[in-house]
């Protein structure tokens, strides 16, 4: 019996004449997920992608949790294949569907007939199919409105596919169908949440961590680019930047007051990063901040960090609990990492009492005593570059 996975677009089907490119390059991000599972080939048929491994020999379960994790996917399921002939269609759902209707209680059946010269009407395979599997399983009960296990069967050009209940997809939109942004990585639960929220938007993700080594360690650094690796398993691969921030953070302490310190760091990494976002293509950046959960996170703050760049800045969690945004990250499964104890370089050389009402003319002055370019050009120079998949 051969078996394939059915894709259904999400949002992409509203898409009117972008569609088909829409398509290709959900195909695309399809083929990258699918990557060390085998070969497949991936047919477009209305709203639906058939996704087919060519040598029969892929694990499909494998295969379809990756493609949950895939964006512009709002449901998948596998099917069984049978031939367009009433008699094939019953056997393979008894030999494909019966651990599910062994266990469910009750069942309908749908069908979907897009071949009309098949010579029975979808309501009359509802009828023959419904009738059969009520002959075979005698707990059965059909329950149109809420049943445990939809059996479907959908009558195409070449051939009928049969499946059970549908997997919910990651929803969202492609990735890349929306452009590049950088996003600030730290170690903490924020930050990948925001990354995993806006490519989830359809934004190819580059990422910038910045290190401050010997106040921050390489196990700091590893803990970074394992919740990198997890976003990616959603984003398709991350080129990663590590910036070295130690000159930064300490010229800041030596010549800036102590109440400013944090934010004329943020704005160093706002700088920096938008330098990187540009070369990189970017036309945006993403942060985890959210208002009100730090001192560096008000809204006077952030009115500071968003003066120091030119560009966009994404911050998905802004109007998020922390609750929540916990709980989305128990979902992308980055939680557990988070909360390992490494420092991150935005907890050295924190000051006792920082400005929540910074305002802008003063934070400019504060900071005028660095000498700025050569600071910003060393590290820019020094970054180290990696990719994460
Ligand atoms: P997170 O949980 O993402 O670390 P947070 O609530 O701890 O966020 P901050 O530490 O103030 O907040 O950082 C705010 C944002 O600044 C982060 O969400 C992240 O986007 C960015 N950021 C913080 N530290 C770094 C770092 N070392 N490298 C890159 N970006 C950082
Ligand atoms: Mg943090």
């Amino acid at each position: 019996m051969k078996e394939i996975i059915l894709i259904k677009n999400g949002e992409i089907v509203l898409k009117g004449l972008n569609r088909n490119s829409f398509e290709d390059i959900l195909i695309k991000n399809m083929r990258k997920a699918l990557s060390d599972i085998g070969e497949f080939t991936f047919t477009k048929s209305q709203s639906t992608i058939v996704v087919e491994s060519v040598d029969g020999e892929a694990d499909l379960e494998d295969a379809a949790e990756a493609l949950t994790k895939v964006f512009g996917i709002a449901a998948l399921s596998r099917a069984a294949v049978a031939e367009k002939d009433m008699e094939d269609i019953k056997r393979v759902t008894l030999e494909y569907l019966s651990d599910a209707l062994s266990e469910a209680k009750t069942f309908k059946v749908e069908a979907k007939r897009s071949d009309k010269k098949f010579p029975y009407k979808s309501p009359d395979i509802q009828q023959e199919m419904g009738g059969f599997i009520l002959s075979k399983f005698h707990h059965l009960k059909v329950d149109v409105h809420n049943p445990e296990l939809t059996v479907t069967v959908e009558v195409r050009d070449k051939y009928a596919f049969v499946r059970g209940n549908n997997i919910k997809g990651a929803g969202g939109m492609p990735v890349s169908t929306n452009g590049r942004a950088a996003v600030l990585i730290s170690g903490g639960i924020d930050s990948p949440v925001a990354a995993y929220m806006m490519a989830k938007r359809g934004i190819e993700l580059v990422a910038v961590h910045f290190a401050s080594p010997p106040y921050t360690t390489e196990l700091a650094e590893e803990k970074v680019m394992q919740l990198l690796h997890k976003v990616a398993k959603y984003s398709g691969p991350i080129t990663t930047y590590v910036v070295p921030f130690t000159e930064i953070q300490e010229a800041i302490r030596d010549k800036c007051p102590e109440d400013y310190f944090t934010i004329i760091m943020r704005r160093y990494m706002m700088k920096i990063s938008e330098k990187l976002a540009r070369h990189q293509n970017c036309s945006a950046l993403i942060t985890g901040e959210s208002v009100g959960q730090v001192a560096s996170q008000t809204i006077y703050a952030l009115a500071c960090t968003d003066a120091a760049v030119n560009m966009p800045v994404f911050r998905p969690c802004i109007g998020m609990d922390k609750v929540e945004i916990v709980n989305l990250s128990r979902k992308i499964d980055t939680f557990e990492t988070s909360i390992q104890p490494y420092e991150d370089c935005c907890t050295v050389f924190t000051p006792k009492h920082p400005k929540t009402r910074a305002k802008l003319p003063d934070v400019i002055e504060a900071e005028a005593a660095l000498d700025e370019a050569p600071l910003i050009q060393r590290a820019f120079e020094n970054v180290r570059k990696t990719v994460i998949k």
